[in-house]
């Protein structure tokens, strides 16, 4: 799950908006929009994920 760092709405990374492709950023863009304000957030970077599966707290 992403906080929002804006707003605080939680929400799942896929249903963040992804790639905005507008930023202006090299490469492909890997911030996560909150799809209720589209303030751009940081990915739930990968070392979380993997504790969470760790303890099985997803899915
Ligand atoms: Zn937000």
């Amino acid at each position: 799950m992403i906080r929002c760092g804006y707003c605080g709405h939680e929400f799942p990374e896929e249903e963040g908006i992804r790639s905005c492709g507008r930023c202006g950023k090299p490469g492909s863009c890997r911030m996560v929009r909150c799809p209720r304000c589209l303030y751009e957030n940081l990915p739930e970077p990968q070392v979380i994920k993997k504790i969470k599966k760790v303890f099985g707290s997803q899915k």
